[in-house]
């Protein structure tokens, strides 16, 4: 569960028979921005004859693809079953290796471990919080089927030198879920310059939200087939693609196949109606939270052993996803600013633990704390501020107060 899903507390209760009349509002770490537009377009799904995945969601492929300069964009139930059908397309399976980030969302590395291959962790730059191909390289072996950058909060990370690196049979997949609406001199994030394929996520935490929903860009067709196959249990009604072309005139028109194992990943039209009104409000949710972060920059500078997150160089454009600060002095300190937050109804994250730290990943791989010394660092002392769309100046006042004063009080 996300910070945005938890239920807010009551309110405070006085000793009498009625709440006071307001607490102070909470300010969560990020939710969505929805309006009378995203209601009506729901509304009206649900007054049609499609409820699962049908001609809303073509619509919305088709408008993420134009929005992303890629011919194809298959969209999914979640960021995480587009990463799980991104990995199976590239080919990934039992023996093989995929490499990410070591500071991400587990659902990155989860995608190779569904399909029996063993995840590797590549180290962040410390000046940038995504990997590059020098890091990348490190954490190479022969086995690798499929590399994973992630662009980490919103910063678009450079594919080029990482195509460089792997050469053209290693897939790149690049997880997209932080960056959608960002762009860099490889061009809008998602047009699959450099890599295979590009995936977002559609939760409420993201840029434009579906409530539950995910897309993979991809500029390949034969890949954009295998994606839309997976989506629906592998099962193929393309005549010119069947295993048994006999099939169809031998036994009739509903004839089909099952070609291999594949899932019900499919998105339905009433999300897929919510994500294209988002969509029409993506730059718009882009800005503002690039203007919240230059506001952050802004309220927050100068503060003695608080670094502020990496900035977006000349011709790139940071999605924001999050904003991230840094506490040199670390785990203690950080705690203590967290708690302080709380105090002041002000729910901040950690992005992330590194993923490799994680039970699952100590007991089925024999990870442990310590394999990437860069990301220990900035594990050690990050810590999320609220940053979305509809935080208000006043809002985010209150977080840079707050922030100030618990800093300055040593
Ligand atoms: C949100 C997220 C995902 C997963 O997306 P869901 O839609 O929640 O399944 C994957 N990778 C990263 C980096 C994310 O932040």
């Amino acid at each position: 569960m996300t910070e945005a899903q938890i239920p807010r507390p009551r309110p405070k209760r006085s000793a009498g028979r009625f709440p006071l009349p307001f607490a102070t509002p909470v300010i969560p770490y990020s939710k969505q921005s929805l309006d009378a537009d995203d209601r009506a377009a729901v509304a009206a799904v649900l007054e049609g004859d499609w409820l699962t995945q049908g001609p809303a969601v073509s619509d919305f492929e088709e408008a993420v693809a134009a929005r992303c300069g890629v011919p194809h964009a298959v969209a999914f139930s979640s960021g995480t079953a587009a990463l799980h059908a991104a990995a199976f397309a590239a080919g990934v399976g039992p023996g093989d290796e995929i490499v990410t980030s070591a500071i991400t969302f587990a659902a990155s590395a989860n995608c190779g471990a569904y399909l029996g291959a063993r995840p590797l962790f590549a180290d962040i730059e410390a000046g940038t919080w995504n990997v590059s191909a020098a890091t990348l390289e490190a954490a190479m072996t022969p086995k690798v089927k499929a590399v994973i950058p992630v662009h980490f909060a919103g910063l678009p990370a450079p594919i080029e030198p990482i195509r460089e690196l792997v050469g053209p049979d290693v897939a790149i997949v690049e997880d997209a879920a932080h960056a959608l609406g960002g762009h860099s001199g490889e061009g809008e994030v998602g047009s699959c310059a450099h890599a295979d394929m590009a995936i977002f996520s559609l939760h409420p935490t993201k840029a434009i939200t579906s409530a539950e929903g995910g897309v993979v860009t991809t500029r390949d067709p034969e890949l954009a087939e295998r994606l839309a196959v997976f989506r629906h249990h592998g099962m193929v009604r393309d005549p010119e693609r069947f295993v048994h072309p006999e099939g169809a005139g031998d036994e009739g028109p509903w004839y089909h196949e099952q070609q291999h194992l594949g899932f019900n990943y499919r998105l339905s039209d009433v999300h897929a109606a919510l994500g294209h009104s988002q969509l029409g409000k993506l730059d718009a949710h882009v800005a503002a939270r690039n203007a919240i972060a230059a506001r952050y920059h802004e309220g927050l500078a100068g503060i003695d052993g608080l670094d502020l997150p990496p900035r977006a160089g000349e011709g790139s454009l940071h999605a924001h996803h999050l904003f991230v600060v840094h506490l040199r002095e670390g785990t203690a300190r950080r705690l203590a600013l967290y708690r302080r937050l709380l105090e002041n109804e002000i729910r901040t994250q950690v992005h992330y633990i590194p993923v490799y730290r994680h039970p699952y990943y100590r007991s089925a791989f024999g990870y442990g704390p310590g394999l990437c010394p860069e990301a220990e660092r900035y594990y050690s002392g990050c810590l999320s501020l609220p940053c979305y769309p509809d935080l208000t100046p006043a809002e985010q006042d209150r977080v840079i107060e707050v922030v100030r004063e618990a800093m300055s009080d040593g």
